[in-house]
């Protein structure tokens, strides 16, 4: 029997854990998140409204700094200097994707590395490929957790990772190494999918192409991690694993309530850590 592994209830139980010790803080000064949008995408603001909201449900402050999608690149840069000096903010995070007229990773660049709460910051980005601490990108942050939680083990495995983005697939591949899984990097470019789909004990299924991964593609036994998110023809949401995989799978992400609701918790643990380094710094 496979098992569903409930990203929704663990999420849940991290983002208690972070409300308690919220209560429990002692400063005059509570933790604050500051998400920076920029234009009126409904895709964006429903993200960041959703941040907003998993803020207050912690007691986490947050503030949403809205500008207008012709924004120049200068004025968003000055907008983020005064974020980066106001001691009051502990997290920032621009919602991707920016207008085209804006360049997103001189955005990042500006951003400080200590507030960079996404970990898209490149120094961000160098501390995790060195095995620094660093504020490690929440979607992959919450995949490692998730698995962690089900006591899977990933040393020696064959972990096989489709997609090569910035934000998932990249990360994702470092950190499983990082637990020393044999890790396959799949992409666009790849030319035999169904042959690493077939060997792989793990997949980690972020290409961004609904149900890629069909039940004639998988070994028996596989633990299948779905990081895609789409709407099939009824509305319904579903990612890039076809369901009727999950009989075939020790264990595996639904989608909706897998991957989906821990990137939002480790957003918030991010941020409380982001805290915890800001008040340690003003000690005397
Ligand atoms: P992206 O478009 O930036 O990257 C997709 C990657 O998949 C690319 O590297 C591409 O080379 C690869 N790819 C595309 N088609 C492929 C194919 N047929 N075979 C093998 N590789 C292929 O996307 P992303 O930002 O990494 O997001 C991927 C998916 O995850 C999307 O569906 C996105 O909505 C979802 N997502 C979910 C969460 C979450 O919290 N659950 C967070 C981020 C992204």
């Amino acid at each position: 029997m496979a098992i569903l592994m409930d990203g929704k209830a663990l999420s849940d139980q991290v983002k208690a854990a972070i409300q308690a010790d919220v209560l429990k803080i002692t400063e005059t000064r509570k933790p604050k998140l500051a998400v920076v949008l920029v234009g009126d995408d409904p895709a964006s603001q429903i993200y960041v409204q959703s941040k907003i909201k998993a803020c207050q449900q912690v007691g986490i402050e947050s503030v949403a700094k809205v500008f207008d999608a012709d924004i120049t690149q200068i004025e968003l840069l000055v907008a983020l200097k005064r974020l980066n000096q106001d001691t009051t903010v502990d997290g920032i995070l621009v919602q991707l994707p920016l207008p085209k007229h804006l360049d997103e990773q001189e955005v990042m660049l500006n951003i400080s590395p200590e507030k960079d709460v996404d970990g898209f910051h490149p120094l961000n980005v160098g501390r995790l490929h060195l095995r620094q601490a660093t504020f490690v990108p929440a979607t992959p942050k919450g995949i490692i957790a998730l698995i962690k939680a089900y006591n899977i083990d990933l040393e020696g495995k064959d972990v096989l990772v489709i997609g090569r983005s910035n934000l998932v697939g990249r990360p994702i591949a470092q950190l499983l190494l990082n637990e020393n899984a044999t890790v396959t990097i799949a992409h666009s470019r790849t030319q035999d999918l169904k042959q690493l789909t077939k060997a792989a004990d793990v997949i980690v299924a972020a290409a961004g192409v609904m149900h890629l991964i069909q039940p004639d593609t998988i070994k028996a036994g596989v633990v299948l991690i779905d990081v895609g998110i789409h709407r099939d023809s009824n509305g319904k949401l579903t990612g890039d694993v076809a369901p009727s995989c999950y009989e075939k799978a020790s264990y595996y992400t639904p989608v909706p309530k897998g991957v989906g609701p821990m990137t939002i918790a480790m957003l918030l643990k991010n941020t409380m850590q982001a805290y915890q380094r800001q008040v340690k710094q003003h000690e005397v």
